[in-house]
């Protein structure tokens, strides 16, 4: 806690933390060791874990980087931070994001940016950048994000990190405030695949109050040392050839694609030609999801409250034009305006059906190779400010987006220093459906 302090002036990756929490946490752990009960007390025994502030955990603020919760405190605990804590973790607090996990960068938290520890004057990525920058600065082994449409795995790519956006279904999203309930997911930064791997085997399972999590019987560490020996690896041309795409970002992709080729895996090109309408479509169904979800923050059931008004509408108006930034007053419209009659037959509907395209796309793909290589981002961690249009921001996650779109898994693995930049970069590994292990293993192999 002395370190997050210290550290923290200059990063900014906390919003809270909890010694409280994570001191009767240890003292239980403690206990156990002089009891010589330490291995009942589960496989994340006396590891701190921190948690992006959108999971709520009791007794802590649970703001979503926004004014509109700023002072919401949470009554119960998310399925997912439960977990962490069963298999014996330490609180240690809530880590900053974009607000509501709209944004690719963490600036628009309504409580101030996070820098990148690997350089101050550059953004960690987002929206799990707290997630990100907390692990990069060395003051927590394993932190949990979300990812909605890259949000795990492009602040892992620009912070240098292990981080795993698992299958649709495999970790709970109770307790997690939704942004785009049939995209969102939550999973582990680390430093190690082996330790992300270890903490989604505490996260992954069925929880009767999520009707969309799935039973898990997998250990994501049984196959990490097995290498990719007869492995099938996908290279998508269209992906490596996308315009906006770095040199430096492509020739990392390329180095870890002939890696993985001395070791034995075989490479194989897969088209996915419909994942170039995969941004459209997500640009469609996350708002018109985000319009629905935030709807519950009216002043009355949740969030800030504008004082002084006669009528609820005017009440309604003024609260959430001072609780929600720029962003989310960006999304909600432009949601509201796409589910309105006339218009949802010409935009959501489409989408839909494009979804379905793409899930198909990545089904076929998959009867010719166990995982997929691309990149996660197309360029390293830009400076704040840098971009500031938001359809350029956007395209961060325009390696991302169509594995949130057809609901499997994809992780970011680091792989050093761009040749341009000298900013870490990172590969993005995609496995179907419910074989997440699958890319793990492929991970652990290029470590
Ligand atoms: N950057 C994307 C967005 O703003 C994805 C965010 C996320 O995954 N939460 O919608």
């Amino acid at each position: 806690f002395e370190r997050i302090a210290a550290a923290d002036e200059v990063v900014h990756s906390f919003l809270e933390t909890t010694e409280e929490l994570a001191l009767d946490a240890a003292a239980r752990i403690d206990a156990a060791i002089a009891e010589g009960r330490l291995a009942e007390m589960g496989p994340l025994a006396g590891v701190p874990v921190g948690y992006k502030d959108n999971m709520n955990l009791t007794g802590t603020h649970t703001t979503c980087s926004s004014n509109m919760l700023r002072n919401y405190v949470s009554p119960y605990t998310a399925t997912c931070v439960e977990n962490t804590l069963r298999a014996g973790a330490l609180p240690i607090g809530k880590l900053n994001m974009d607000e509501f996990a709209f944004g690719s960068s963490t600036e628009t938290s309504a409580f101030g940016p996070t820098r990148n520890p690997w350089d101050i004057e550059r953004v960690p990525g987002g929206s799990s950048g707290g997630s990100a920058a907390a692990v990069a600065a060395g003051l927590v082994p394993v932190t949990l994000g979300s990812d909605t449409g890259g949000s795990i795995r492009q602040p892992g790519a620009f912070c240098g990190l292990v981080a795993v956006k698992p299958t649709y279904g495999v970790v709970s999203r109770y307790g997690v405030v939704a942004f785009g309930s049939s995209l969102d997911q939550v999973g582990p930064f680390a430093r190690s695949v082996e330790d992300a791997a270890l903490a989604l085997n505490a996260l992954a399972g069925r929880d009767e109050l999520d009707c969309t999590s799935q039973p898990s019987e997998v250990d994501f560490t049984a196959n990490l040392a097995e290498g990719v020996s007869g492995m099938k690896i996908g290279i998508v041309p269209a992906f490596m050839n996308a315009q906006g795409l770095t040199s430096e970002v492509r020739a990392k992709v390329e180095e870890a694609a002939a890696a993985l080729e001395k070791m034995g895996a075989k490479l194989v090109e897969v088209e996915l030609p419909h994942a170039r309408a995969a941004m459209s479509a997500y640009y469609v169904l996350g708002p018109c999801e985000a319009f629905s979800n935030l709807a519950r923050f009216d002043s009355v059931r949740y969030g800030y409250c504008d004082p002084g008004h006669k009528d609820l509408g005017s009440q309604y108006e003024a609260s959430r034009h001072e609780g929600f930034g720029a962003e989310a007053r960006r999304r909600i419209m432009l949601g509201s305006y796409l589910l309105s009659a006339g218009v949802y037959e010409k935009y959501y509907y489409p989408a839909q059906q494009v979804r379905t395209l793409i899930t198909r796309d990545y089904a076929a793909a998959y009867e010719k190779v166990d995982v997929i290589l691309s990149p996660v981002a197309p360029r390293t961690a830009f400076k704040f400010g840098e971009i500031g249009d938001p359809t350029e921001m956007y395209l961060s996650d325009m390696f991302t987006i169509s594995i949130n779109i057809a609901g499997n898994g994809g992780m970011s693995v680091p792989v050093g220093l761009g040749a341009d930049t000298n900013l870490p970069v990172g590969v993005q590994l995609i496995a179907p459906p419910f074989k997440d292990a699958n890319m793990l293993r492929a991970a652990a192999a290029l470590e």
